[in-house]
């Protein structure tokens, strides 16, 4: 393979990282899923010293891990419904990103508008013992306000009738950054991580699971890979490897495999910062139906979200319902001086959440499912990991390799590095902390700025916050192979802007065509982009 710079990070050149997986190792670990889930594990055993390889069927983060609120959080709502130890160890775990990732995430005040005079006490009680939960990993204090204060804060929030406001401390992040963050230090500890590799089965020994079998989506080509441990961390698909375990071992008296992911999708639209102005957050703690709902300013722009509502297919690309948007349109409109319509909508995308179902329950009120993750080892020893959010990832993470342990697939190693290790790009002077109302750009580089400063085209702007160099970057260092891949996870333009988006789908293709030598796939982004624009009438 080719040779690393000093601190670490490695190039993605596709035929190395193919002809590694082909080359017959066996590992200790096999992971499958490259969402948040799955590389945490990979970060975390590798810094453990386990020999790691994670295969990710499409782009790293392609799943949920790219389509969520974007925050860092114990979750208000969480506590309101007395899960004190989720809360406490997401409050945690949010410190935890903070510091190791300090370029890809940030504090964020939100406020909570009071139009019935009750409601600040009220709340503002609930937010104190968050605080409280959250103790030294507090961000700052939670503070009544009165309602000139307010709408300092929120001068886009709606005059008549306010009473005042709640003002608390979480955190926002780049979900997709911060995924492919954790692939690329995961490979700079050694662990080999594949984009388009698709595990197509099990392999199995006398009862056990004793690694997978994987398909090249890009040349279709099959092979097997060897491990003693194999955990699958597919997000809401986890039951499609679950079903082949329970039927290879099928006719061992053995119940079938009931399904253990209750999805749900959860709709965003991005609106431009005219609306919610300043750098605060705007939280509605209970809607017309009972949820919550967030305005949160993110690189430039404001996200609007999110709905919950159950879905059982399970599309790649799931697409809102009529319902979804209107809601969000309406709730937006009883907080916001300036109502959003569909035409101010730059973005809409959908992701799907993977709630655990109990085993008894056939219901389908995902409002009221588990938030926590759960880890199932089968009597074949396949590792199953689902649930959870975003911030708990390396909590889950050290959860998985204790069952690992447990179970005598692993021999046992110390838990805790990953709590210290800096994420690549994260060490240094240039790791800052980026404002609020910053667009993108290098900021979400941190300390590799310099290494994409030095690649061909850096004086070329593409559009704000993106130059021809991010996208030579993108192929040479962040596993990118196709338009999708650069302007949806490692750029967020499909995502914050995705006329504007739409508009980079040539220039992006060109300079991939010259790093990769293959067909960028311009048409299908251009496709997706229109899906990301078009909201259901
Ligand atoms: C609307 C919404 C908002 C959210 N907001 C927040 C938030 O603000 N903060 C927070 O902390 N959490 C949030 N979450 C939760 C968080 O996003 C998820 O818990 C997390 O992203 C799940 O990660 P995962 O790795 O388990 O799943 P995924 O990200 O879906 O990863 C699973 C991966 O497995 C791959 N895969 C599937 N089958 C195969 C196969 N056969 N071979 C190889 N690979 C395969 C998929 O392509 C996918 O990339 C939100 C979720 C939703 C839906």
């Amino acid at each position: 393979m080719s040779a690393a710079p000093a601190d670490g990070a490695r190039p993605t050149v596709r035929a190395d990282l193919m002809a590694a997986l082909a080359a017959g190792q066996t590992y200790d670990i096999a992971i499958v899923g490259g969402g948040a889930t799955g590389l945490g594990v990979a970060l975390d055993a590798a810094l453990r010293g386990f020999k790691v390889v994670l295969v990710e069927s499409h782009d790293f983060a392609k799943g949920t891990s790219s389509r969520a609120t974007k925050l860092l959080h114990g979750g208000v709502r969480y506590l309101a419904q007395g899960n004190v130890a989720l809360v406490r160890e997401a409050l945690a775990e949010r410190a935890t990103v903070l510091r190791i990732a300090p370029h890809l995430a940030q504090p964020l005040p939100f406020v909570m508008p009071s139009y019935h005079w009750w409601e600040t006490p009220f709340y503002g009680a609930g937010l104190m013992a968050y605080d409280l939960l959250a103790g030294k990993a507090g961000l700052g204090a939670t503070r009544l306000l009165g309602r000139g204060k307010t709408l300092e804060l929120l001068p886009n929030a709606r005059a008549d009738g306010l009473k005042g406001g709640v003002l608390y401390w979480d955190a926002q992040f780049n979900d997709a950054r911060l995924a492919l963050t954790l692939a690329r230090s995961a490979a700079a500890k050694g662990a080999l991580l594949v984009n388009y590799c698709r595990a197509t089965g099990l392999l199995d020994d006398a009862g056990k699971v004793v690694g997978l079998q994987c398909e090249d989506a890009e040349t279709g080509a099959r092979l097997d890979i060897r491990a003693h441990c194999v955990i699958n961390a597919t997000g809401v698909w986890v039951d499609a490897l679950r079903q082949q375990d329970g039927e290879a071992h099928a006719g061992d008296g053995r119940s079938p495999t009931r399904p253990m992911v209750a999805p749900s999708q959860g709709v965003h639209m991005v609106v431009d910062r005219s609306f919610l102005a300043g750098d605060t957050a705007l939280m509605v703690p209970k809607t017309a139906d009972g949820r919550v709902l967030f305005a949160v300013p993110w690189l430039g722009k404001v996200i609007l979200g999110t709905t919950d509502t159950p879905r059982n297919d399970l599309a790649r690309e799931p697409e809102p319902f009529r319902d979804e948007v209107a809601f969000i349109l309406s709730e937006a409109a009883r907080y916001l001086r300036r109502a959003p319509t569909p035409a101010d909508v730059r973005s809409v995308w959908v992701g799907l959440r993977p709630l655990v179902k109990p085993q008894d329950d056939d219901g389908d009120d995902t409002k009221g499912l588990s938030r926590e993750h759960t880890v199932l080892v089968s009597r074949s020893g396949l590792v199953t990991v689902t649930g959870g959010k975003w911030t708990t990832y390396r909590a889950m993470a050290e959860d998985v390799l204790e069952h690992c342990f447990d179970k005598a697939l692993l021999p046992r190693r110390a838990a805790g590095a990953s709590a210290h290790f800096r994420l690549l790009g994260g060490a240094g002077p240039m790791a800052q902390r980026y404002s609020i109302a910053d667009g993108p750009g290098l900021h979400s580089y941190g300390s590799e700025q310099d290494r994409v400063q030095a690649l061909p085209g850096a004086g070329r702007e593409l559009a704000p916050g993106l130059t021809e160099a991010m996208v030579r970057f993108g192929a040479r260092f962040e596993y990118a192979r196709t338009v999708e891949d650069v302007l949806a996870r490692r750029s967020r333009l499909l995502f914050l802007d995705a006329g504007l988006a739409r508009s980079l789908a040539r220039p992006v293709a060109e300079i991939l065509r010259q790093e990769t030598g293959r067909d960028p796939q311009q048409a299908a982004f251009e496709a997706l982009a229109d899906k990301y624009l078009r909201l259901p009438v």
